[in-house]
């Protein structure tokens, strides 16, 4: 009897060490994970950092694509053409990357925070949102930094980000002296002006029916193709600017325009001494909107370069 009560003991305990080890086991592989996706943590909310769910991952490109390590982003596009291209660093010296890349590259540098989640609202219901934001993104849309206000600075009635100020007078002056006259309709631009101007644009309430039922997909197709969705534009970051030519001047002619054939010659040798590229060029696909010669960013030293 006492053997039997001291074998059943032993069982016992051996089953309950087994437990253990099996409950420690799970800890260790969830710390694991956990360490995983903190090494992924993206810029999101409130410029905090976010975990994300392998969901998510799967649903949102966008958080494939910017892995942010720390502080830091990794660098790493997997799904860009492009992405082996900066990583050598051979073809910074042949000049040979894209705008859109390069400005990435200066994005990633920028001391300030991606937009929050109040910036990112559209219409504010989460459905109608989605589905906007998610054809957005297939076009190429980007999430941008805002910039702060404190560093702006009004450059001919706009606000530009400061460190731009002195190229852009130099750019003016040069066009100047070849007797045209540049003029700047758009820099800095919030989120919540964004909004406004999107919403202008598709009609400031939407039938959800419409929206998800996809009877609504042509309209915004077609705003897209000319205007970001808040969060999305280049211009919050302070570096981007709308260009018009002569007094009175729109944006639409502007590709046409004698100021634009000074700007683009050589390969835009004039914007580039002063640290500026095109922003949304010709010829480059999945950017977002359809081209905009009148935009232009400033990447300073990368576009010298
Ligand atoms: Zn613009």
């Amino acid at each position: 009897m006492r053997r039997k009560i001291l074998l059943i003991a032993g069982f016992l305990i051996l089953w309950i060490g087994m437990g253990f080890r099996f409950i420690s086991k799970i800890h260790s592989l969830k710390a694991e994970e956990n360490q995983l996706y903190d090494r992924e943590n993206v810029p999101h909310l409130g410029g905090a950092t976010t975990r994300i769910s392998q969901k998510q991952r799967t649903a949102a490109p966008f958080f494939k694509q910017e892995v942010y390590v720390g502080k830091h982003f990794a660098g790493k596009e997997k799904d860009s053409t492009h992405s082996a291209r900066i990583l050598t660093g051979k073809d910074k010296e042949e000049k040979n990357v894209s705008p859109r890349i390069l400005f990435q590259q200066f994005e990633q540098q920028l001391p300030c925070s991606y937009p929050n989640e109040q910036d990112l609202i559209i219409y504010g219901d989460a459905k109608i949102d989605n589905y906007i934001r998610e054809k957005a993104k297939k076009r190429g849309y980007k999430l941008h930094k805002v910039i702060p206000k404190n560093d702006l600075i009004l450059f001919k009635g706009k606000y530009v980000a400061k460190e731009c100020v002195h190229d852009l007078e130099n750019l003016f002056k040069e066009v100047a002296k070849r007797g045209l006259k540049l003029g700047i309709i758009s820099g800095y631009r919030s989120p919540s002006r964004q909004r406004t101007i999107l919403r202008s644009k598709l009609g400031d309430t939407l039938s959800k029916e419409n929206v998800l039922s996809g009877k609504l997909d042509r309209e915004i197709e077609n705003v897209l193709s000319r205007s970001s969705i808040p969060g999305y534009s280049k211009h919050h970051t302070g570096h981007a600017f709308d260009f018009v030519c002569g007094e009175g001047g729109t944006l639409g002619p502007f590709g046409e325009s004698k100021c634009y054939a000074i700007l683009a010659k050589d390969d835009f040798a004039l914007p580039k001494k002063y640290g500026f590229l095109p922003s949304y060029p010709e010829g480059e696909e999945h950017q977002g909107p359809d081209p905009e010669p009148w935009e232009f960013v400033w990447v300073g030293d990368l576009a010298r370069k």
